[in-house]
Parts: structure tokens; C-alpha cells; sequence
């Protein structure tokens, strides 16, 4: 058994992102500056965007995205319940109401299939979830959109990497949200990011994003003169740090090196955990790249007698930390008492939420790291 505790989703930092940070700090502007504006830019070129806007979450990004959309008191968008609850919870705080459809239980994604029965008159939009980084069903997802005048919003939260047909993910929606949470696959603390090809929308999402001042606080207080702010509606406090963004530049410049480390890790883990009781992710989609963010498994609950709470707590004694993505939405007590979701209603998902378990998947493992984790699964249930 290892020594150390294997914390699940600790990020790769190396000396030059501590460098590029604490060059910030010694620069005394440590609020939204220069940095944040580089790291937009690299981001647009990253993913293919018109425009990208940094902001101090993807849950930030998710709930503009539904303020600038328009939604209305009683306005409903479609989600998965395998996701995290911020997907569904951006559209409550908008005023909207979250509509669940099924996932494909091999996909792990929205069923697409299964969209179009969940659409009424109050529909406004469609919110897909790349999930683990596997990237949704667009060419359906888009032509449903297109048949019934919806929108699409990405949560491309676990997708920095991922394509779907040659394009980023994130480019095919009206927006794409972004996270750069400690977790995820390009980090900067909290942050997140959300990306258009529309400039109201991107507008809008910067001004919402900072008060809704018509000014951001870089212009107003550079030497060019001084620029007064005016507010054009009350906004939100989201905007990112250049603190953040030097660390966002960074790492996003490792993103390709830090995603060939998870192939290896992937592919380690798909060769040596084959012969457990366990169902590996399923193979990538043709034309499609996976962002490699949760390398998830389902316990075969029907081959063995170890539940997965027991086989998590198992994992905690040989020191191995995992996490699990998702416990199914739906049935967490807010969203049954506000909606009447109930047990049932979605049973791909809620198969899934009960077998469900992420290994450890940083750039950052070593090989002994890895072997730790393949050894400890093959104790348990070998
Ligand atoms: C992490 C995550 C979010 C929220 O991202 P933050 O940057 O932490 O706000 C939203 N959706 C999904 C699917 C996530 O995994």
C-alpha cells in the first residue's frame, strides 16, 4: 500500500507557472489587467472562437450565458442529470427551469434521441454537457436546435480539448462555457471562460461580468486619460484576476503535453484493469478527440458483492483518493421538492450515478502513481 494519500484531481504545476504568477504579484496589478486580455486571446486562438471572456468561474459563464440569452420566469432549458449541479442551477438563477432528458448509457452523454419529446412551448434552449470530456451528439443536437429556433449553450467545462468533426467543441452552440477549477484539465485556481462567435453576446457577457459598467477597470485607470464607467444595468462580480490569467497562459501553453500524459495514464488503465469487474469508458467516437478529463468506470455491481460507496471507502484505506461524477440530479432533495423529479425518471443516469467512480487522472501521476491505483483496484476486487 502507498504511503501518501493519492488526492484525486491535484493539478500539474511546474516552476515557470509559479514563476508567471508571482511575477503578477511583484507587478502590483493583480486585479483584471493585461494578463486576463493575453489569456482571451490565446484562448479564442486555442479553440477557434471570435471571442472569448474570462470570467472568475464556468458557473459565472454558465449564468450569464443565460442572462444574455433572455430567459424568462418559467422558461425552460433541456440539461442532463449527469452533471454537476451548477449546469442546472445557472438556469435557476436566471429564472428558468432546468428540464432533464436521459443520458446513452455508454456515452455517458445527453441521449439526443430522447431530446426532442422533452421540448414545449417554453423551451428556449438546449445545454448539453461534454461529459468526462467525450464530446455530445452535435450534428443532432444542432439540427434540433435549428428545427424548433432553440439555443445551444455548451458546458465544455471537463472539454478544453476536445473536437467534434475537426472543430473544438464550445464553437458549435451560440456559447461555450468553460472551467479552469483546480480540477480540471487547464487550471488557474477558479476561473472559467466563455466563447462566441457573437459580439452582442460577448458585449454583453463582459458587461454583465463586471457590474455591468460600460467600461472595464484596466481602460479606466490606464494613463490614456481618465474614462469615467457608467452602469447600463446591475451586473454581476465575476470578472477573473490577472493573478489567475498568468497561471490560465501557462498552463494552457502545456495543454497538448499535459493531455498526451492522460493518454498514456488512459491507456495504462484501459490494458491493465480489462479482466476487473469493472465497464472501462467506451471507445471514442469516430471523428471525434475525448478531452481525457474523467477516466470513469461502472462497477458491475452483478459480478460482484462489494457495493461502490464500499468500493470508495476501500480505495480510501489503500490510499488512493477518487471521486464520483455524478450522484444523478435529479434526485438531490432541491431539485425533487422544486420540480418533482423523482426515482425512475431517468434510469440510464441513475444506473450510472449508483456504479460510477473516476480514477485519478492528473498529468501530474507518476507511473508508480498509476500502478498504485491499478494494484489497490486489483486488490479489492481481484
Ligand atoms: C466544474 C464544472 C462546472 C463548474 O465549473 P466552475 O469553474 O467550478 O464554476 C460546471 N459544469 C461541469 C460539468 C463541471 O464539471
Amino acid at each position: 500500500m502507498r504511503d501518501t494519500f493519492l488526492v484525486f484531481g491535484s493539478p500539474r504545476l511546474e516552476d515557470d507557472d509559479i514563476q508567471a504568477v508571482t511575477e503578477v504579484l511583484k507587478s502590483g496589478w493583480l486585479g483584471t489587467g493585461p494578463q486576463v486580455k493575453q489569456f482571451e486571446t490565446d484562448f479564442q486562438n486555442y479553440i477557434g472562437s471570435r471571442h472569448a471572456m474570462a470570467l472568475n468561474s464556468c458557473t459565472a459563464g454558465l449564468h450569464l450565458s443565460m442572462v444574455v440569452l433572455g430567459l424568462e420566469a418559467g422558461d425552460e432549458v433541456i440539461t442532463t442529470p449527469l452533471t454537476f449541479c451548477a449546469t442546472a442551477n445557472s438556469i435557476i438563477h436566471a429564472g428558468g427551469r432546468p428540464v432533464f432528458v436521459d443520458i446513452d448509457r455508454e456515452t455517458l452523454n445527453i441521449d439526443a434521441d430522447k431530446i426532442e419529446a422533452a421540448i414545449t412551448p417554453r423551451t428556449k434552449a438546449i445545454l448539453p454537457v461534454h461529459f468526462a470530456g467525450r464530446p455530445c451528439a452535435m450534428d443532432k443536437i444542432m439540427a434540433i436546435a435549428a428545427r424548433h429556433k432553440l439555443t445551444v449553450i455548451e458546458d465544455c467545462a471537463h472539454a478544453i480539448e476536445a473536437e467534434y468533426h475537426g472543430r473544438h467543441v464550445g464553437t458549435f452552440g451560440t456559447l461555450g462555457c468553460f472551467s479552469f477549477y483546480v480540477t480540471k484539465n487547464v487550471v488557474t485556481g477558479e476561473g472559467g471562460m466563455v466563447t462566441t462567435d457573437n459580439e452582442a453576446y460577448a458585449d454583453k457577457i463582459k458587461m454583465y461580468g463586471l457590474h455591468g459598467m460600460s467600461r472595464d477597470a484596466w481602460k479606466r485607470f490606464s494613463d490614456e486619460g481618465f474614462k469615467h464607467y457608467q452602469v447600463m444595468f446591475p451586473g454581476f462580480k465575476y470578472n477573473m484576476m490577472d493573478i489567475q490569467a498568468a497561471l490560465g497562459i501557462q498552463q494552457l501553453q502545456k495543454v497538448e503535453k499535459f493531455y498526451r500524459r492522460r493518454q498514456e495514464i488512459w491507456d495504462a488503465y484501459n490494458q491493465r484493469l480489462s479482466g476487473l469487474p469493472l465497464f472501462l469508458p467506451a471507445p471514442f467516437e469516430p471523428e471525434t478527440k475525448h478531452a481525457l478529463h474523467l477516466y470513469t468506470v461502472l462497477l458491475d455491481t452483478d459480478r460482484v458483492k462489494i457495493t461502490r460507496d464500499a468500493l470508495l471507502n476501500a480505495l480510501i484505506k489503500e490510499n488512493i483518493g477518487t471521486g464520483v461524477h455524478y450522484t444523478a440530479l435529479h434526485l438531490h432533495p432541491y431539485y425533487r421538492e422544486s420540480f418533482g423529479y423523482q426515482e425512475g425518471d431517468f434510469p440510464q443516469a441513475e444506473y450510472v450515478a449508483e456504479r460510477v467512480l473516476s480514477l485519478p487522472l492528473s498529468a501530474k501521476l507518476t507511473a508508480q502513481d498509476v500502478d498504485d491505483v491499478v494494484k489497490a483496484l486489483e486488490k479489492i476486487l481481484g
